[in-house]
């Protein structure tokens, strides 16, 4: 099994950035299933794929983020679940072209465990058969990640430690007067230590409000853990241009915040919503100064 704190033992590992805005870019239409191109247009799945390895990530991610049963039956497309996710990590995979490993993405259901709108069977039988589907295209790790609700990510954990891959669980810290709650309520430190008490290979932070936030977010995970860090800010907060979201971070405001958050303790560092390669550059040379 692939050590992640090997991986990382030598220094931060740049991740990818955003998948959604770079599939629009390639013409993915408002309302479609984003995760159902890993089954018609393949071609541009691994296009944002090499775009990431080519931008200089050691890690990218797959077009799975939607792809558990529950959450594609709102797009009428369950039964569909595994195809798309052995495809999702097969496409990666050729866009890495051996240059970085597939970490596989899994997000949430969508739908609340404690307003009993499903329960805990339904979430393990959809993470169990999404992690399988992940494993056998090839994914070197999975990816649990924008929780929200601990209770749903320990069951999303079990379900997908049975793969034997390493698991990784990052939450969405965006709600409450500091911005350092899940929307459900949950702490840095409540995240970290039950999820590392249930068995992760790492714990994180992706999505949220920005890359300064995520600073203090950080700090706090790293104290309340000793497990490797996955941190994937957004580049700020989305506002509404013409019927999409934009972002109003700019590559380098973000890579000025890496050499903060690398001391502040995260192993893995990517972009969540509005990253893209040009974020992905600017971060590697973060990363690596130049030679004096
Ligand atoms: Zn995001």
């Amino acid at each position: 099994m692939l050590d992640l704190r090997e991986l990382t033992a030598f220094g931060p590992v740049l991740a990818d950035g955003g998948w959604g805005t770079e599939l629009q870019k390639r013409g993915l239409a408002g309302g479609e299933c984003p995760d159902l191109w890993n089954l018609t247009e393949p071609a541009r799945v691994v296009d944002v794929a090499r775009s990431y390895a080519e931008a200089g990530s050691r890690v990218i991610l797959t077009n799975t983020f939607r792809a558990n049963r529950v959450s594609l039956a709102g797009y009428g497309l369950a039964d569909q679940a595994a195809a798309i996710n052995r495809a999702g990590a097969r496409l990666s995979r050729e866009g890495a072209g051996g240059r970085a490993l597939v970490f596989a993405s899994m997000g949430p259901t969508g739908k609340m465990l404690a307003a009993d709108e499903i329960g805990a069977d339904e979430i393990l039988a959809a993470f169990h058969e999404q992690a399988l589907a992940l494993a056998e295209g090839g994914a070197d790790a999975l990816l649990i990640e924008t929780m929200s609700d601990p209770a749903e990510a320990a069951l999303a954990l079990e379900a997908t430690l049975a793969t034997g891959l390493p698991v990784i669980v990052s939450f969405a810290f965006d709600t409450g007067r500091n911005k350092d709650r899940t929307m459900t309520g949950a702490t840095p430190e409540q995240a970290a230590r039950h999820m590392e008490e249930r068995g992760a290979h790492a714990v994180g932070a992706n999505c949220g409000v920005g890359i300064a936030e995520y600073v203090p977010v950080c700090r706090r995970l790293r104290a309340a853990t000793g497990l490797p860090l996955w941190i994937k800010p957004n580049a700020g907060l989305p506002e509404v241009v013409d019927g999409r979201a934009a972002y109003r971070t700019s590559p380098e405001r973000f890579a000025a915040s890496i050499p903060t958050l690398v001391e502040a303790g995260a192993n893995f560092i990517g972009g969540c919503c509005g990253t893209d390669p040009e974020f992905i550059r600017a971060a590697a040379r973060a990363l690596v100064p130049p030679c004096a």
